[in-house]
């Protein structure tokens, strides 16, 4: 099925000198253009080396590069797509938004309704705030902690990504508070020191560090499901054990919901596990696949926020009409067709699929844990689900390249990088899922044979 009706799609797409030139002639020009060739890191293949794909144009589970090659997209967009790229319900909503007028700087009712639906349906949001991107909203919630509580120290853990706000680009030097140390360049020290870094899926290590600081923090941030640093799925007493030691040491806990939140249930993690955290942040899915973020929480939180409180939080284009009305078609849409249970089971069926595929074909510890229609592929892995960085055997990173450009070669857009997941659409047919399992087992048998030889 072309996905536009002509043959190369890229010759009547709205970039004339972008067509034909192909992607190799496109990253000439994007390495003089963009640091690194683009936009966000990830993007540029360096993980997994080789020249990034130009996309023209896109349609349900389909990427159509602009060279007219086609691949089915486990990348998705890094999330926000769950109902496949250019779903028609939200494309109707978003042209008619369009028509109406695409940013006002003004009150409007759109945000209200995606904002009243998000509340009535997730009672841990009492109140929220709409900003443009997943940074800002964890950003923002930060500041509202950091103003509730008088504090200024923040917790995070090892292999969270929140964004690429200052004070949370840090990693733990040893684990201890006092060598934390930033993870970026151009961080000051004094940011960096605010926050304590933490292993996942270790309580007796969390208490040493809030033994000594707990009473510094304003906050304990946590990727319920942690989706950036592969798939590391946490025990659900692991979670409850969070909530209850931020209450004892009367810091928040914020769940950091831009991957999990409307994507493995409607409510997310909160939902799943039926921890409350005090703020909650949320992107991707909420704006259908346009520029958002959200931050929210108890009530008497975000009534800290400006004008009805002392903390500045602002934006020029938060609320965008066009952003709301696609989030609102999305979120609407998961409600009316729910495709929880079904995603789910098509992506249990596609990781058990892989899993023997890549074992049969030479990895016997590979592992492709699953969770929700999230999945990541592990040729190497340690025998155990792995809920810490740690526990990611390393040369995954190197057998990641060769599994990546195989796949991409028989048409499957993996993320470019070892440490994204995949995410499964519900435009995902069921042929195309199976020919990922035999074109996996197929690379991986590839791979294999290579390092024997
Ligand atoms: N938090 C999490 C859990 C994320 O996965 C991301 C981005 N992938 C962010 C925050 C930052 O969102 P954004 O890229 O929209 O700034």
């Amino acid at each position: 099925m072309p996905v536009s009706g002509s043959t190369h799609p890229a010759a009547d797409a709205p970039y004339p000198e972008a067509a034909g030139a192909g992607s190799e002639a496109l990253w000439t020009r994007a390495l003089a253009t963009f640091p690194g060739g683009v936009n966000s890191p990830v993007r540029a293949f360096r993980g997994v080396g080789g020249t990034p794909r130009f996309i023209a144009e896109a349609d349900g589970a389909t990427l159509v590069d602009v060279d007219g090659r086609r691949y089915t997209d486990y990348c998705m967009a890094f999330g926000p797509l769950i109902f496949g790229h250019r779903d028609p319900a939200v494309r109707r909503a978003v042209e008619a938004a369009i028509g109406r007028g695409w940013s006002f700087g003004t009150t409007e009712p759109g945000s209200l309704e995606l904002a009243e639906l998000i509340r009535a349906h997730l009672p841990w949001v009492g109140k929220l705030r709409f900003v443009t991107s997943g940074t800002e909203a964890v950003m923002s919630a930060l500041r509202v902690a950091r103003a509730a509580t008088g504090r200024s120290r923040v917790l995070k853990f090892a292999g969270c990504y929140h964004g690429h706000l200052d004070s949370l680009l840090v990693q733990a030097g040893s684990g201890l508070a006092e060598q934390t140390v930033p993870d970026s360049a151009g961080i000051s020290k004094a940011v960096a020191a605010e926050t304590l870094v933490a292993e996942l899926d270790d309580l007796a290590g969390l208490d040493r560090l809030l033994d000594a600081h707990g009473r510094e923090l304003a906050a304990i941030i946590v990727e319920p499901l942690p989706a950036n640093n592969g798939l590391l799925i946490q025990r659900t007493a692991f979670l409850q054990a969070l909530a209850a030691r931020a209450r004892d040491v009367g810091a928040l806990l914020i769940f950091d919901e831009v991957i999990s939140g409307f994507r493995v249930a409607f409510g997310g993690m909160a939902e799943i596990s039926g921890v409350r955290p005090d703020l909650v942040t949320y992107g991707k899915l909420i704006g259908g696949g346009f520029p958002v973020g959200a931050y929210g929480g108890r009530p008497e939180l975000l009534d800290l926020v400006a004008p009805a409180g002392p903390v500045y939080q602002a934006g020029t284009l938060s609320a965008n009409p066009v952003s709301m009305a696609a989030g609102l078609a999305t979120l609407k849409k998961l409600l009316a067709e729910p495709p929880y249970a079904a995603l789910e089971a098509r992506t249990a069926k596609l990781a058990d699929g892989l899993e023997g595929a890549l074992r049969d074909a030479g990895f016997p510890s590979a592992l492709v844990p699953r969770f929700g229609s999230l999945f990541w592929m592990l040729l190497a892995g340690n025998g155990t689900v792995p809920r810490r960085p740690a526990d990611c055997p390393p040369e995954n990173r190197a057998l990641y390249a060769p599994l990546f450009h195989g796949l991409l070669a028989r048409g499957h857009y993996l993320a470019p990088s070892a440490f994204e997941v995949g995410f499964v659409s519900t435009a995902h047919a069921d042929a195309a899922l199976e020919a990922l399992v035999a074109d996996a087992g197929e690379v991986a048998f590839e791979i294999a044979r290579r390092r024997r030889a």
